[in-house]
């Protein structure tokens, strides 16, 4: 099994014995600021199945730091990170950063598809502004991570070629639509992330999130689209292996 999105943090040695004691035996480390990025060089030293991916978070593109951007090209130049982000927009913390949301999420874009990497795609609250702006500056090898749109705009974006990564909000009771949509995903276009430390799945929810919990998100895509377990893992392990160049 993979985990083809998380923020490992200095305990990452524990949390990545955990995750391969359960049977996580890949696990793709985003790195957002520099210090991220100075412990994932570390990290993938140390356990090469757990490679980087960098970028600038919608969330914190008004405050980037001097030279971050440069040193994701860098990165991404010399093949040290085997994908490109998370990048994207969020109006859900605020709405007065949209522009420059939207000026870094260009440059990732273009940063990805000049070098043909995966882009990791964050959005929240904003999926009608990633439509049209996707639709002006195409994406070559998108992914939608920790997907929590309307069926509207998982249409749209399995139409254009993206893969949808579920969370572990999928396993919520009152997650729905979302439940809905992973029901429907094409093996082809589906991914599976804990997104840790953040949004811990059933029975963990509440709690600080870790890769090791990845076999519940898993059971539960499994279960939805009432397929047995290993093919749910297979087809994921394919489309990382895709994606991600492992
Ligand atoms: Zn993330």
């Amino acid at each position: 099994m993979i985990d083809t999105h998380c923020h490992l943090g200095d305990d990452y040695k524990e949390v990545l014995q955990r995750a391969f004691s359960k049977g996580v035996h890949h696990v793709i480390n985003i790195c957002i600021h520099p210090s991220d990025i100075e412990r994932g060089q570390k990290i993938v030293k140390e356990f090469p199945s757990a490679p980087m991916v960098a970028g600038i978070h919608p969330c914190h593109a008004h405050e980037v730091e001097a030279n971050h951007f440069e040193q994701i090209v860098r990165l991404a130049e010399e093949k040290k990170i085997v994908a490109i982000g998370e990048t994207g927009l969020d109006l859900h913390h605020s709405k007065d950063h949209l522009e420059i949301q939207k000026e870094f999420f260009k440059k990732h874009i273009e940063l990805a598809n000049d070098l043909d990497l995966a882009l990791s795609i964050h959005c929240r609250n904003a999926y009608n502004e990633l439509k049209e702006f996707v639709e002006k500056y195409p994406i070559k090898r998108g992914i939608l991570h920790c997907f929590a749109g309307p069926k509207e705009i998982a249409r749209w974006a399995l139409d254009a070629g993206f893969t949808l990564s579920f969370s572990g909000v999928v396993t919520f009771k009152n997650a729905i639509e979302m439940q809905m949509i992973a029901s429907t995903t094409p093996l082809s276009q589906l991914l599976v992330e804990t997104d840790a430390p953040w949004l811990a799945p059933e029975p963990f929810r509440g709690k600080t999130n870790e890769p090791s919990y990845i076999p519940y998100i898993v059971d539960k895509v499994a279960a939805l689209q009432k397929k047995p377990v290993q093919v749910i893992q297979e087809a994921i392990y394919r489309n990382a292996q895709e994606l991600f160049r492992l």
